[in-house]
């Protein structure tokens, strides 16, 4: 079997990986770490999209404040802390509140949100809010977040810059290592196939999420918005997307990986394919139906089940792959 070193490989050698005509000696390697590391457990993590509001310009995102096609919804705190609890009942043991970048939730409104959901649905809280300061940060831990989650996106300066007009990625990477030192898990990921990305990207991306020392990552396709300045740009390769997965799994062994729900947009087969290439995360959506669809980062097909009904037809999905839903 191949053999990876994971402390050293270098930026070329994972491009070379990338592009290698027959990977299925990497997807095996990565399957057996996975194994090893995590075992058959698929984690099914809620996800709780509660605000559309953002005040970022990010050019491939739906939700970007240009965007003024799309109406915009805010969740009232007890909406939030009444979907945690269904969510709770149903079987979630995490739920992961994810926002724009909306200054209506100030760091006071969203800590008590978030001590309440503790008090009142026993869950783990990862929060995905965008960039805050490190003191927002440490509050919110103080609060009772468990775990962060904020991409990288692109580890290229120079892209990054292109598709973040008001920001860098040295800030994000800052976002990034302060989240790591306050004892959160922390969780990074970017995306595959973004104008101007190579195998070397790619690598350097795999790289940033090894240096930082993750504690997940998000590794999904570019999926053009319609009402986006990217709209034009084909979408990422999905066989690429599980490519960087498996060394992602490879460079992170104890990882949680989740298999997007980006590429389960694209292909229902390729995202059961993904847990056996190192995957062992699944998440749901759990944001209320009438706010669901204003969630766009990318186009998706959505559909309307309840929160019970949606868990109970994934678990036997997870089962029906001979892996262990949690
Ligand atoms: S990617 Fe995040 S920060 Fe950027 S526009 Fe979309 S919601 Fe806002």
């Amino acid at each position: 079997m191949i053999q990876i070193d994971r402390n050293h490989v270098t930026k070329n050698e994972l491009a070379d990986l990338l592009r290698r005509e027959d990977f299925r000696d990497v997807y095996e390697l990565a399957d057996r770490i996975r194994a090893e590391n995590v075992g058959d457990v698929v984690h099914i993590r809620a996800i709780l999209e509660f605000s559309n509001h953002c005040r970022r310009v990010c050019r491939y995102c739906g939700l970007n404040a240009r965007n003024s096609a799309l109406p915009r919804y805010r969740m009232k705190p007890e909406e939030m802390i009444e979907t945690a609890q269904e969510a709770a009942r149903a079987g979630y043991r995490t739920l992961v509140m994810q926002s724009g970048e909306d200054p209506w939730y100030t760091p006071e409104i969203l800590g008590e949100i978030v001590r309440e959901i503790k008090r009142s649905a026993k869950m783990a809280i990862t929060l995905s809010c965008g960039e805050r300061s490190r003191d927002v940060y440490a509050y919110w831990k103080e609060c009772g977040a468990d775990r962060y989650l904020i991409k990288q996106e692109t580890a290229d300066p120079a892209i990054y810059a292109s598709l973040h007009p008001d920001s860098s990625l040295e800030e994000r990477v800052a976002c990034l290592k302060n989240l790591k030192s306050l004892g959160y898990e922390t969780g990074s990921g970017f995306m595959i196939g973004l104008p101007g990305q190579t195998a070397e990207t790619i690598a350097m991306d795999l790289l940033l999420l090894r240096e930082i020392g993750c504690d997940m990552a998000g590794i999904g396709p570019f999926i053009p918005h319609p009402d986006t300045p990217l709209r034009d740009q084909p979408p990422g390769s999905s066989e690429l997307c599980k490519r960087a997965v498996a060394l992602a799994r490879i460079l992170l062994p104890k990882a949680n990986l989740p298999a997007t729900t980006a590429l389960g947009v694209l292909n229902g087969k390729e995202k059961n394919d993904i847990f056996s290439c190192g995957a062992n995360v699944v998440m749901r959506k759990v944001t209320p139906t009438s706010y669901k669809r204003l969630y766009e980062i990318y186009p998706a097909s959505l559909t309307d089940t309840d929160i019970l009904a949606d868990r109970r037809q994934l678990e036997e999905q997870i089962r029906h792959l001979d892996r262990i839903p949690l």
